[in-house]
């Protein structure tokens, strides 16, 4: 949801939409520098939230923060960046913060681990004390990023010292571009069995659910609206019904198009879906 002219109003555009859980961004997120969150701004989003009691709120990272890269400025610049993300998260009272892994930008899934680890280290210490966790998600493994295997964020969670406040968003269309089907509820099944083994369960905090334009292992991260891709219906069928996940949340993050009309339709279709 939008947060045009204040952060609070993501909170009433997701209410007017029908949503039960919304992603906001907490700052410009093309941009590096964020001019700090007004004291009325703040107070307006925790009265917004006491009208939006049962419903669930989580944030995404500016696309400009990359701690997986070789370059020390970008590195830099990526830790400042993301701290500030976390410190605002915190304010607002926001318990997860989701963070694209990034790009190893040719020097490899190795390097490119070893320096999320480090820098998320740096974050997770300078930030220590507070609640809200960083979820890494799965990506479709565009270019060099890191994230197209359950594995790189095993690794990750592994290797840092504390990963307490650490834990996995699934993105639906990305995984499925990276190679995990979930179209038949065989391939659905093997697909988490999968996750379980490698990650855990309990490290899966929240979704983001979008159909796919381009197949399966294309590695391309372009984004459908449901059922119309090429993931289809029957996945996210059995996604919606799975009680293993009904109590984590789930947003799309499917084309959008002037007053959410869009978000309406995929919302009721997946509603419909529930048995
Ligand atoms: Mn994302
Ligand atoms: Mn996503
Ligand atoms: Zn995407």
């Amino acid at each position: 949801m939008s947060i045009a002219d204040g952060v609070h109003l993501a909170l009433k555009r997701g209410r007017e939409t029908g949503c039960n859980a919304i992603q906001m961004f907490v700052k410009n997120p093309n941009r590096w520098k964020a001019r700090p969150l007004k004291e009325d701004e703040i107070i307006a989003f925790h009265e917004g939230k006491n009208n939006y009691k049962e419903n669930f709120i989580m944030a995404h990272t500016s696309y400009l923060i990359n701690p997986a890269s070789p370059d020390p400025e970008q590195v830099k610049r990526s830790v400042d960046a993301l701290i500030i993300e976390i410190e605002r998260c915190e304010t607002l009272e926001i318990p997860y913060l989701v963070l694209h892994p990034g790009s190893h930008k040719g020097t490899g899934e190795e390097e490119g681990i070893k320096s999320i680890v480090r820098n998320l280290d740096l974050v997770f210490t300078q930030t220590s004390g507070f609640n809200t966790m960083i979820l890494l998600e799965t990506m479709a493994g565009q270019g060099n990023t890191i994230g197209h295997k359950f594995e790189h964020l095993k690794e990750i969670i592994n290797k840092l010292k504390d990963n307490s406040r650490v834990g996995v968003c699934y993105d639906t269309c990305h995984t499925f571009a990276a190679g995990y089907d979930i179209r038949t509820e065989e391939s659905y099944n093997a697909t988490f069995s999968r996750f379980e083994q490698v990650i855990g369960l309990e490290k899966l905090k929240a979704f983001h659910i979008n159909d796919s334009k381009t197949d399966i292992k294309t590695r391309k991260d372009r984004h459908e609206h449901i059922g119309k891709g090429k993931i289809g219906k029957t996945a996210f069928s059995l996604l919606v019904n799975d009680s293993r996940f009904n109590q984590i949340p789930m947003v799309l993050e499917t084309p959008k198009g002037q007053d959410y009309k869009e978000d309406r339709e995929n919302l009721a279709l997946l509603r419909s879906m529930r048995k």
